[in-house]
């Protein structure tokens, strides 16, 4: 299974405006003439919130275990435009301002904190013991 972690979006020939997701016109000046790119997978908190309910389902999936609370916002990517995501953290006062880097595209986007992904990929106690 193949993982697909680049966010598409559509840049406009006229005023160079970028949207997310893909627009068939831009949204500022009106021309038809967008083209899609590849967006910068890295970007800026620029609000956030925390979802301390679960959303309606469907299309809400809760997981197994049970929902717990989760950090939603906007990231502001270079290109000027903002993606609305979950927002992966190990603390939510960490995402003020936070840079983060995208994990997943689908079902929605998400991305997290450096201090996040250092958390998930250091090894468990079991595995520094051996
Ligand atoms: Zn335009």
């Amino acid at each position: 299974m193949s993982v697909e972690t680049t966010l598409r979006g559509s840049r406009c020939a006229g005023c160079d405006n970028v949207a997310f997701p893909v627009a068939v016109g831009c949204q500022r000046c009106g021309s038809a003439e967008v083209t899609a790119v590849d967006l910068t997978g890295r970007g800026t908190v620029w609000s956030h919130t925390v979802q301390r309910f679960a959303p309606k389902s469907p299309p809400y999936v809760p997981p197994a275990e049970g929902f717990t609370p989760f950090a939603v916002g906007y990231v502001e990517l270079p290109e000027g435009v903002r993606v609305e995501a979950v927002l992966d953290c190990s603390d939510p006062a960490e995402l003020v301002g936070a840079e983060v880097v995208l994990v997943a595209t689908e079902p929605v986007p998400r991305f997290a904190t450096p201090a996040w992904l250092d958390r998930t990929s250091a090894p468990s106690p079991q595995e520094q013991a051996r």
